[in-house]
């Protein structure tokens, strides 16, 4: 594109945010409070340009270019003023349009514009952007964009749930790409590899903010703001940092050396970790107030189980809550529960609780769910690898009281049941069938039904306005609590949850902590997620973009899995994630709008664009191939693509067709017989004659341009002979 171009297309939002910042970056206002006001403008035009303002943003920004104006003091300021006035002023039903519909109008501003599989993911991760220079062998560069929403690249690579997956448009093609198996080779490569460095925090600020509790939320929120040059302290209860990652998820899938690693370069940014230290019990929010905390972020997770409510639960000593169970064996307790173990539920949990008590060598262990298979909870995943390493399954089955004598548990008394309407989750209800019972012989329960907030030690925290679900209650964009300064995420806030999600709350609540410290007004809405990069397409022929496959996961063997807590999933090789990753779409340029396969079928009448999953609801067979047998290479598509991604271009004596680097086609360009310009390839040419045919039937054998056929025909009819070829 053009310089011309690109700047017609350039938002004015977007090209004041890009001045303002070069203004601040070359440190050009040398007086201090308007440094303040600039970089308070600029965080409220990120704002509009990222669909989270509100109607006091325009007034606001008003305000503040004026008092630069006014009270500037110095020339550069004053100009700066100018210069921002004049852009509200000149542009300010653009400005205003993105506040009111969240839609930039020149679809420039990135932000207003992600994929599916980017606003799938809590975090907001670039997806595409990081997927593609995946494809390009640039691992350290990938996690770098990932860190800017993600700390934790390498965790997530290995144990996130991935929401990204399912909403992933190449999921309508085929598969979804394995987006985050992709996150894990690249983290793991550029990590161990130590070819990826932390980046520059900001210089200190003084500020000093207080993260209660070490998980996925309170670490991202650590990083975040040691990053922007705050003093951070977390404070933990256990002895080492991770939350559930580190206590609830199996280090089989999960090894502990890789939440060590991630951990340790948030520590490197230089928050303070005090561990073996529980609010409420070994320090108080009080004192920490008193020891000069200015903010507290409140991230102590879900960690206390639901009771199963059943007869005998309390009366035996083999029965054991899951979470309890976890923790016990990831601190490094090696004892079976049991011989015959029975875990309740069929949740992730209950997997996890499930394959432990196998690696611990426990002879029989049977998941117990009231409901059938495909109402499970757990990830499918799960549960096929619970099932390969001999897990079995008792389904539409309810536990109804734990048996035994002496201290000693010998059966669990259980009834069938039959799926009922649907209940308030949605599910259909499991009904017990009268009659149905048996006793399923076991000399261990482990119950997995369900976490929720333990609030002991945050009762002292006045004003928490607490969910009937026993979760903080806060404010959804900006992670405020009821309380002056108290900010919560994670499970407290969602009830038990994800890792990604935790991670994706700690982000917003950095930011949110930092506007508090600097007196910026809080988002009225959540953020919409950043595109971070424009990376450019991969290119490769349609053929190849459909024929490859999304590759299976190498696994470690079932029996070594049955009897060790290493690894079971064994990453992708190279080639595979290299070539997984070129599967990818580009969902972040082609915005699926059809505008390309409309006009090639009604328009043109060719019919080339064979991309059924644009219609969302009822996607169609996509074929990319065809393409290459039907398009007569006209443009039409590419002219009507608002985004960029369809292209047509010469190419020496070739012109090309591409979908976001795909080649749809590519034909050799034929030139005009009398004046030699390029006319495009004989399949165009054909298509063009074919229409002129009744018109000039003298033409149809010649290869003419435009302007020298119609000198031709023009020739023609006044009896004169037509151009002689060059
Ligand atoms: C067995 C299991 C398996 C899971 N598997 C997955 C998975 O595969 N993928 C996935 O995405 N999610 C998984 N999850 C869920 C995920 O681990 C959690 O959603 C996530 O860790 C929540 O993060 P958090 O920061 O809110 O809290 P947590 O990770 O729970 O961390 C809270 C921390 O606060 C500390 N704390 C608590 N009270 C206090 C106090 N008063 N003072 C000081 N510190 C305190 C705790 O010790 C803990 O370290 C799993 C959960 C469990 C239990
Ligand atoms: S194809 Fe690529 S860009 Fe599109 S949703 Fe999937 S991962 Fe995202
Ligand atoms: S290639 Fe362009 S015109 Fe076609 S669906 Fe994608 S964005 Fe729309």
């Amino acid at each position: 594109m053009s310089q011309q171009l690109t700047e017609e297309k350039a938002c004015p939002v977007a090209r004041t945010i890009q001045r303002l910042s070069s203004v601040l970056k070359e440190d050009r206002l040398n007086v201090a409070k308007c440094r303040v006001w600039a970089e308070k403008t600029l965080t409220l035009m990120e704002d509009i340009a990222s669909g989270r303002a509100g109607p006091e943003h325009f007034p606001a920004i008003e305000a503040l270019a004026a008092r630069l104006i006014k009270e500037g003091e110095a020339s550069p300021c004053v100009e700066t003023g100018r210069m921002l006035a004049s852009a509200f002023d000149r542009h300010r039903e653009i400005f205003l349009s993105h506040i009111e519909t969240h839609i930039c109008p020149v679809e420039d501003c990135e932000k207003l514009n992600p994929a599916p599989c980017q606003m799938a993911c809590p975090a907001g991760i670039d997806v595409p952007s990081y997927v593609t220079l995946i494809g390009q062998g640039k691992d350290a560069e990938a996690v770098e964009l990932i860190r800017r929403d993600n700390p934790f690249p390498w965790v997530c690579g290995l144990v996130c749930t991935h929401p990204c997956e399912f909403m992933c448009v190449r999921g309508r093609v085929d598969q979804p790409i394995a987006i985050k198996d992709l996150k894990g080779f690249a983290a793991e490569r550029a990590m161990s590899e130590g070819r990826y460095k932390n980046p520059e925090p900001a210089p200190d600020n003084q500020g000093r903010v207080c993260i209660i509790g070490a998980g996925p939320g309170g670490l991202t929120a650590a990083y975040y703001l040691a990053l922007k040059g705050y003093r951070v302290t977390v404070i933990e209860s256990l002895p080492m940092a991770g939350g559930m990652m580190m206590v609830g998820i199996p280090r089989y899938r999960l090894p502990r050396e890789v939440i060590d690693r991630e951990v340790a370069m948030i520590e490197d940014l230089g928050v303070e970790f005090r561990m073996s230290t529980r609010l409420g019990e070994d320090v108080t929010l009080d004192e920490l107030r008193e020891e000069g905390f200015e903010a507290f972020l409140i991230a102590v997770g879900a960690h206390s189980s639901f009771k199963m409510g059943i007869k005998g639960e309390d009366r035996f000593p083999q029965v054991i809550d899951a979470i309890q169970y976890l923790r016990r064996v990831a601190v490094g307790d090696r004892h079976a529960p049991g011989r015959k173990v029975a875990i309740i539920g069929g949740g992730n949990v209950a997997m996890d609780a499930a394959r432990t008590s196998i690696r611990l060598g426990c002879q029989e262990v049977t998941v117990v769910y009231r409901r059938t298979r495909s109402e499970m909870p757990a990830n499918e995943e799960e549960v096929v690898q619970a099932e390969e390493e001999g897990v079995k399954f008792a389904f539409l089955t309810v536990p109804m009281e734990i048996k035994g004598d002496s201290g000693q548990i010998t059966g669990l008394h259980c009834l069938r049941t039959e799926l009922g309407p649907p209940d308030d989750s949605g599910r259909r209800r499991p009904v017990p069938v009268e009659g149905s019972d048996f006793v399923l012989e076991v000399d261990a329960v482990i119950s997995a039904i369900g976490q929720a907030v333990d609030r002991t030690g945050l009762e002292e925290a006045d004003n928490l306005q607490w969910s009937k679900r026993g979760t903080i209650q806060v404010h959804t964009a900006s992670m405020e609590t009821s309380s002056e300064g108290v900010f919560a995420v994670g499970d407290v806030v969602t009830g038990p949850a994800t890792v990604v999600e935790a991670i994706g709350g700690g982000k917003r609540a950095a930011e949110a902590i930092d506007r508090y410290l600097r007196g910026i007004p809080q988002p009225k809405m959540p953020p919409v997620p950043i595109r971070r990069q424009r990376v450019p397409f991969l290119e490769m022929p349609a053929s190849t973009k459909m024929t490859l496959r999304r590759p299976e996961m190498p696994m470690l063997g079932d029996e070594r899995r049955r009897v060790t807590f290493q690894q079971a999933e064994l990453g992708y090789s190279e080639n595979m994630a290299r070539e997984e990753a070129r599967r990818c779409l580009r969902c972040d340029v082609c915005v699926r709008c059809g505008r390309c396969v409309d006009v090639c079928r009604e328009k043109m009448g060719v019919d080339a664009l064979q991309m059924g999953y644009v219609e969302f609801e009822h996607p169609g067979e996509t074929d990319l191939r065809i393409a290459a047998e039907r398009c007569i290479l006209c443009g039409a598509c590419a002219a009507n693509c608002p985004t960029g991604a369809m292209r047509m271009e010469d190419r020496g004596e070739e012109r090309v067709l591409s979908l976001c680097g795909t080649i749809l086609n590519r034909l050799e360009v034929e030139r005009c017989e009398a004046c030699g310009a390029v006319l495009g390839p004989a399949r165009y040419h054909d298509y063009i004659r074919r229409r002129i045919h009744g018109i000039s039937p003298q033409l149809r054998d010649q290869r003419l341009c435009l302007e020298c056929a119609r000198n031709a025909a023009a020739k023609h009819h006044a009896g004169m002979s037509p151009p002689q070829a060059f």
